[in-house]
């Protein structure tokens, strides 16, 4: 028979192993930000705020350029550095209550709770100087990294979560079209008399 302090010793033990799964389960293991099965949980929990406090969350969505070149170029390693480079950036930059997540391949997304649209597009830009000025290092040379962002927010330009990451993605499209390395904000939705929303 165990004793009281074995189990609870145990179920300690449990508590402590399932923390660490969960950690596992949500984090990139290359760039150590957050991956996107976390998604769900952190948009549940920013939009609550964001109600709650009556402030704007925006989002700042980013896709590294021509990432596919630079990876055929200087290989798989010099593409998994920029990934690397990029999260670091964004990461040192985060204030508390700011999230970071790799989306995808070379797509990351920044929430910035109690924020604001110009605010974070100086953010935004703020980091296209900084990643402009850490090029990666390859064996043939330095290769300059850039990226197109796309900027939304909740709720100036979108009335959901999942409303405002498609506006933000679609304002990354325009940013790519419009010849890469630069940062585009989505535009606020025109409201028309039935009181429906609609990008403008
Ligand atoms: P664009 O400027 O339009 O965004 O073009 P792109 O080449 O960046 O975009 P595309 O979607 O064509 O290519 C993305 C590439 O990212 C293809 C894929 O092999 C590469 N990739 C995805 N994940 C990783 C990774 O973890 N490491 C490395 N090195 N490459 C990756
Ligand atoms: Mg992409
Ligand atoms: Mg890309």
């Amino acid at each position: 028979r165990l004793s009281a302090r074995l189990m609870e010793e145990r179920l300690e033990a449990n508590l402590r192993l399932q923390e660490q799964l969960h950690e596992m389960a949500h984090r990139d293991s290359l760039t150590g930000l957050n991956n996107r099965r976390i998604l769900d949980e952190i948009a549940c929990r920013l939009v609550k705020h964001a109600d709650v406090a009556g402030r704007p969350l925006v989002a700042v969505s980013l896709d590294l350029d021509h990432f596919k070149r630079l990876n055929d170029t200087y290989g798989h390693k010099a593409g998994d550095d920029a990934l690397v480079a990029m999260a670091a950036i964004l990461a040192r930059s985060l204030r508390p209550g700011e999230v970071a997540v790799r989306t995808g391949g070379e797509e990351f997304l920044v929430l910035m709770p109690d924020c604001d649209i110009d605010e974070a597009r100086a953010r935004a830009e703020a980091w296209r100087a900084l990643i402009r000025a850490h090029p990666v290092g390859t064996g043939q040379g330095a290769a300059e990294i850039t990226f197109s962002a796309g900027i939304s927010a909740y709720p100036d330009t979108a009335s959901s979560f999942a409303q405002m990451l498609q506006q933000a993605d679609k304002a990354v499209y325009a940013a790519k079209r419009a010849g890469r390395n630069r940062v585009v904000v989505a535009r606020q939705p025109v409201e028309y008399g039935d009181g429906r929303m609609r990008s403008a």
